[in-house]
């Protein structure tokens, strides 16, 4: 999915030489449960066998360690408080699968509302430690299970052999093999809905890294399977190529995404005056627009290999070859570039009016959509007119 809100990755993080990270992004309450790890290991000890300069030093650490624990409880509690109707659904529907010994252990009160209200508003810190540590551990012991690592292995051979027989078939840049290389040094990661899903997206590239996180139980089923078109859209991102204008990256990112997924040749429904709503995003119809809404139909395979080209002077050549395609069935030089410029116009002006990033983008979009295809249907009442001269001449 589109990741509007791409973060660097955070610093990963260990408590007293055991390794607490298991996703690129640490799941929510992480650090509250590596404090409480750290606290309960310090009271632990035998204080009164250790020298006083060292029990001072001891007691600092558990103070410190208290701090950190109730700050990010706290800031737990707010995530949790802030979730909007439906992700609070989705979040009691996942605590229904919390083990029987957890929920004995909380003493879930009668007539509970939700589970997030319940934790963010009336439960003990103790109480949202544990229901952290669940969560923390669960996520921890899917991302290492020999499961998650085979399923892994699996979708990244199958990237490299679907990147490999594009390239062969033409639709990929040839520089682009490297990306069936390089797929196979990519940490994968199972982030957790706080970082994912409950941010608006399924899955996302770390920019610079050579990580994805797929969110759980959306790109990665509960079972453990990882959504094929999720991992190759990611994966695009991370090891194949780009655009600089984001509607443009992620249309074509996503196509092909399917295709490499499909093996299909078209992607596309077979009408082409009509593109439907329902399974594209605005991003994709407005590239469907573009490539089809001219006088000719401009081939796909021109934005792909652009998109996959490495090199500067490779990639400088095929987004020649796209743009002189698309100015000549528009009849407007520099296309691309005024399409996008529109795009970028339209978002600034729906951010100043305060819609949300995402908001604002879809509704550029689409708003570039709509003036695109009014253009598009005067260039074909002028290519049947024209079409229609030609034959009473003849
Ligand atoms: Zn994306």
């Amino acid at each position: 999915m589109p990741a509007l809100t791409e973060s660097s990755p955070e610093t990963p993080f260990s408590s007293g030489g055991s390794e607490v990270r298991s996703t690129g992004v640490p799941p929510l309450g992480a650090l509250a449960v590596a404090s409480d790890e750290v606290m309960s290991r310090i009271s632990s000890k035998p204080l009164d066998q250790t020298p006083w300069t060292e029990v001072s030093a001891e007691m600092e650490h558990f103070r410190a360690a208290r701090a950190t624990r109730e700050q990010e409880v706290r800031e737990a509690r707010g995530r949790l408080s802030g979730l909007a109707p439906n992700q609070a659904k989705m979040f009691d529907a996942y605590m229904q699968s919390a083990s029987p010994l957890l929920r004995t252990k909380l003493g879930i009160p009668e007539g509970m509302i939700s589970w997030n209200t319940w934790l963010a508003e009336e439960a003990a810190d103790s109480q949202v430690l544990d229901v952290l540590k669940w969560h923390t551990d669960k996520l921890h012991s899917q991302q290492q299970s020999p499961e998650f690592g085979a399923e892994v292995e699996h979708h990244k051979n199958k990237y490299a052999l679907a990147v490999e027989a594009a390239v062969a078939k033409g639709w990929i840049h040839p520089e682009g093999r490297q990306a069936a290389v390089e797929v196979q040094g990519m940490s994968v990661y199972v982030g957790d809905y706080f970082n994912t899903v409950f941010k608006g997206m399924n899955a996302y590239h770390v920019p610079g890294t050579n990580e994805i996180v797929l969110g759980q139980e959306k790109s990665v089923s509960a079972a453990g399977q990882i959504d094929s078109v999720d991992f190759n859209h990611e994966t695009n991102h991370a090891e194949l190529g780009g655009f600089d204008a984001r509607w443009e990256r992620e249309a074509t990112t996503n196509y092909i995404a399917k295709r490499l997924d499909s093996g299909e040749r078209s992607m596309w429904p077979k009408s082409e005056a009509v593109f439907p709503e329902e399974g594209y995003s605005p991003e994709e119809r407005l590239m469907h627009l573009v490539h089809k809404g001219g006088l000719y139909n401009v081939p796909i395979e021109l934005r792909t290999r652009a998109y996959s080209a490495r090199s500067p002077e490779a990639r400088a050549e095929a987004i020649q070859k796209l743009d002189d395609a698309l100015d000549a069935v528009w009849g407007v030089k520099n296309f691309r570039h005024i399409i996008n410029k529109a795009v970028e116009n339209k978002e600034q002006y729906y951010i100043e009016k305060e819609f949300s990033p995402i908001g604002a983008e879809i509704r550029a979009v689409n708003g570039v959509y709509d003036e695109l295809l009014d253009r598009a249907e005067q260039l074909q009442t002028n290519r049947r007119l024209l079409v229609a001269r030609l034959g009473d001449k003849n």
